[in-house]
């Protein structure tokens, strides 16, 4: 592209755009990286430099971009139609999508409400859990329970189930109360024990709360297995299913949210799988389409569904939807990506790079300024901290983790910190040469900005 027309793109960015979860001061005052297209595991800029798409477009690009499988289902799907509406209409990518999708989920998980982000589908999950108990005569169970750093999207449901200060602190009275559960984050212990002889304290401790609460809780809602944008706090084994087992034991209802662990990123489809638990509800997101359409879905049981059945005037109908909701060129896109998964065994092609990511992540643990590294499957954090002997955070206003993740640009990877914790969660099909690379650009660039401090 010619350079003026490069410049004039980046003056109407910093003029007309307003970017999620950024100081905008900040970047009006830089110079924006606009990405034109992108091959494989690699992004592309204007003036042509590639990048490693280390954190998978956030979160959503599973087998690379432009991959020629699910773009075909999008363009033949384009040739039929768009969009049309799921209220009073169905469509045929929306009905096969839901069929695969209860073939491939956790048994029990037998019908799909579909929307287009993680937030909407945790939102609707919660409005679910909420109507079903309603329907069924046990109006007292209204409140829900959930983790300390939890995050489950933005809006404000979503919001009052989440528990980072800094991005949820300020829409406080905007919010219903909640019960809240202990993050099993076993390198600063909630309870202050140590891993080796806790004995799963945290988890105890969440399943007598949910004991104590039964009669009023309609849901726990949690994040199985890893703690995406709370810091990817990897859980302990056997937390999850402990919490599962007391929502059984005192019939409160289970959601799972799987929007970031979904669709491969922890090894298995579904991270619940890890320890065989089935919750009643579950929301999916991110790369239920490959990562390459908006596109979301909340899963429910049969008891669920069937709590909502009755006659029109008996008015237990869901009343929620949105115009997208079960849009047909995402649903294809999200058929084909199914597609590549089971022709590519990808699941399998997961579990060899994620051996190999803890063989590189071993090396760069080694660093003094770096506190932890947590991993599981190809979701991974890399915790910045002054010291490692004390776990001493750098102080906020240095901005470790962005300074960090800047140094990686300019060496040919983009990643994202959430805080100083700089993540990796690249594409699963990223190739061996790939992620070698990655991690050798996240090691050097830590090396260049932390270690120098
Ligand atoms: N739930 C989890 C676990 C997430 O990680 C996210 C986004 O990062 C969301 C929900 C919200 O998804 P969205 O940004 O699509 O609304």
């Amino acid at each position: 592209m010619d350079p003026a027309d490069i410049h004039q793109l980046e003056d109407d960015d910093r003029r007309y755009v307003w970017h999620p979860f950024t100081q905008m001061r900040d970047w009006m005052d830089d110079t924006p990286l606009i990405i034109e297209r992108a091959e494989g595991v690699e992004l592309i800029d204007l003036q042509g430099r590639r990048y490693l798409d280390g954190v998978g477009s956030l979160w959503t690009n599973v087998h690379g971009h432009g991959v020629q499988r699910i773009d075909q289902a999008i363009t033949e799907q384009l040739g039929r139609v768009a969009h049309s509406t799921l209220l009073g209409l169905s469509n045929v990518p929306a009905i096969d999508l839901a069929r695969e999708l209860v073939a491939i989920a956790p048994a029990g998980l037998e019908r799909v409400f579909y929307s287009d982000s993680g937030s909407t589908a945790v939102e609707i999950a919660l409005k679910m859990a909420f109507q079903y108990w309603q329907q069924v005569g046990r109006t007292e169970k209204t409140r829900f329970a959930c983790l300390d750093n939890a995050y489950h999207g933005d809006t404000i449901g979503s919001v009052s189930v989440g528990g980072i200060d800094l991005f949820h602190r300020l829409y406080r009275p905007l919010l219903f109360e909640t019960i809240r559960l202990p993050s099993p984050h076993c390198p600063r212990c909630p309870l202050g024990l140590d891993r080796r002889n806790c004995e799963l304290a945290c988890a105890e401790h969440a399943a007598r709360t949910i004991a104590d609460h039964a009669d009023e809780l309609a849901a726990v809602v949690m994040e199985p297995l890893v703690q995406g944008a709370g810091g990817m706090i990897v859980h302990p084994h056997g937390f999850l299913s402990r919490v599962s087992t007391a929502c059984r034991d005192h019939d409160v209802l289970l959601i799972l949210d799987e929007v970031a662990t979904g669709f491969g990123h922890t090894g298995r489809m579904f991270a619940c799988e890890h320890e065989g638990v089935q919750p009643d509800l579950m929301a999916l997101a991110k790369g239920i389409s490959g990562g390459t359409l908006p596109l979301a879905a909340t899963m429910v049981s049969s008891r669920i569904f069937e709590g909502f059945l009755g006659r029109h005037q008996d008015y237990r109908t869901f009343f929620h939807g949105h115009t997208y909701t079960g849009n047909p060129l995402a649903c294809a896109a999200a058929l084909g990506s199914l597609r590549v998964f089971r022709e590519d065994r990808v699941l399998d092609h997961v579990r060899e790079r994620a051996a190999q990511l803890e063989r590189l992540l071993d090396a760069v643990n080694l660093r003094p300024s770096v506190g932890d590294v947590r991993q599981r499957g190809l979701m991974a954090g890399i915790e910045l901290v002054r010291d490692r002997g004390t776990m001493q955070p750098f102080e906020p206003a240095r901005r470790v983790g962005h300074r960090v993740v800047m140094e990686a640009r300019q060496r040919g990877a983009i990643l994202r910190p959430l805080g100083d914790v700089v993540v990796l969660m690249p594409p699963l099909a990223v190739s061996e040469e790939q992620l070698d690379r990655l991690v050798r650009i996240t090691r050097e660039s830590i090396d260049a900005v932390a270690e120098a401090l």
